[in-house]
């Protein structure tokens, strides 16, 4: 443990429990009301407005390139499923009450997880700008016409880069090099093997490190940042990726409406997403808190080896801080969660927006995935099964339940709709899945 932080440690039963790996689950004090917090935020919701438009004006486009999207004309989305049997079998070992569904990122087109949203979004907002700036298409034009061959030979004179862990990679590997582009994926050593094959028979560059992850990020960016021709998808600071996620909760809204699913303040949503650097699981949260307000209520889950969001969160020194600064590894099985260091645009945000974060231990991510497997014959990644520990655990933590009774929600639980957001898994491909399920 860095000196500078042992006394910050020692003050704080929290911050042992974590050094312990121990399951923790920490309350938001800084929550607010939606109305009352959202001036102070550097995020407007026509912003979100605006990223839905422009996915919309691309969607010829992407149907063009992508033949999984023909199916929905472009427009990336994926099922909202009511789950019955996994609540039994999650009944059987934890107290829980209302309904649960699983919200299945995991099989969204082109990318196989949440990434599809904020990590094609940006390479799309980037292509428009190349495309609009040189006279390829001028405002209100069909974009299909930009995936030409012809526009894939302009489209490669530039480079995009990023840094990943795996699925940003992936995401954003598989659409720019579709488009044309070059590209340069940085991976950090949590990156599974198969994820740089896949990305290297697409004809990108992956560049693999030794470190974690915000190392792959920095030196991606220095490299990015030295060529004038490359752009850099920056995972820790990008509103672009931020808003490409928060869209989805419009298209949720659409979703529990067509299901029937009553949403307000005694029949509230509660959502749990896993949390890596914060980017996909804020943007969302930040969505549906526009949308729905008090009505719902968001968690984040991280893994005990990696809860770098509630140690930013819970201490306040968001990108300041680093579970490797008090003494935590940062190593886990859940690929797509192993972050040492928090987005600080990201945790300013969430500061008004999330209700708590649970963390989890990797024993549990493959118990829940043989679980989900077994009753419903649905495959998702380890990561995305984090999900699971809050419904399974919100009526068990003493501080959980006392949100509950603050917010005078307990006497609803009964009907409380649980979204687990499964955040990715469909291109894991067959045998390593099967070696997940054996675990
Ligand atoms: C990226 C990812 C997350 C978390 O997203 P962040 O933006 O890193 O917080 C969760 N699950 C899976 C499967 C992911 O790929």
């Amino acid at each position: 443990m860095k000196k500078e932080f042992e006394t910050l440690v020692e003050s704080s039963q929290l911050l042992k429990d974590m050094v312990d790996l121990k399951e923790v689950y920490w309350t938001n004090p800084k929550l607010g009301k939606y109305d009352e917090i959202k001036g102070k935020l550097p995020v407007k919701e026509e912003e979100i407005t605006e990223a839905e438009k422009r996915l919309e004006r691309f969607a010829p486009f992407i149907a063009k390139h992508f033949e999984d999207t023909v199916e929905r004309k472009g427009i990336i989305e994926s099922p909202l499923k009511e789950i019955p049997n996994m609540l039994e079998e999650i009944k059987k070992e934890d107290d829980i009450s209302g309904k649960l569904l699983l919200k299945m990122d995991s099989h969204l087109a082109v990318a196989g997880s949440i990434k599809a949203r904020g990590g094609i979004y940006e390479v799309l907002k980037h292509t428009e700008e190349l495309a609009l700036e040189n006279g390829l298409i001028k405002e209100g034009d069909d974009y299909s016409q930009l995936a030409s061959e012809k526009n894939r030979e302009f489209f490669n004179q530039y480079t995009i880069q990023v840094g990943s862990t795996g699925n940003l990679g992936l995401s954003i590997g598989i659409t720019s090099a579709k488009i044309g582009y070059k590209v340069i994926v940085h991976m950090s050593q949590d990156a599974r093997q198969w994820k740089k094959d896949l990305l290297r028979s697409k004809g990108v560059i992956v560049k693999e490190y030794e470190s974690d992850y915000s190392l792959a990020v920095k030196e991606g960016r220095a490299l990015s940042d030295a060529d004038p021709m490359s752009y850099f998808i920056d995972d820790e600071n990008s509103k672009d990726l931020f808003m490409g996620y928060a869209v989805a909760a419009k298209r949720l809204e659409k979703q529990l409406a067509e299901s029937n699913v009553l949403v307000n303040e005694k029949n509230p949503l509660m959502v749990y997403i896993p949390c890596g650097v914060g980017g996909a699981p804020g943007g969302v949260a930040y969505g549906l808190k526009a949308i729905f307000k008090e009505a719902v209520h968001i968690y984040f889950v991280e893994p005990t080896h990696a809860p770098c969001m509630l140690l930013g969160m819970a201490t306040g020194l968001h990108e300041k801080i680093a579970v490797t600064d008090i003494g935590i590894d940062g190593l886990t099985e859940a690929d797509g969660l192993a972050v040492g260091r928090p987005s600080g645009f990201v945790g300013g945000v969430m500061d008004y927006i999330i209700s708590g974060i649970f963390t989890m231990e990797d024993e549990k991510l493959f118990h829940y995935m043989r679980m989900l497997n077994s009753s419903e014959d649905v495959q998702i990644e380890p990561s995305a099964c984090a999900s699971f520990i809050g419904p399974a655990k919100l009526l068990e933590f003493e501080d959980s339940i006392k949100y509950l009774k603050d917010n005078n929600l307990l006497e609803s639980k009964d009907n409380f709709t649980h979204i687990a957001w499964a955040t990715g898994g469909n291109l894991v491909p067959k045998e390593i899945m099967e070696s997940y399920l054996q675990k």
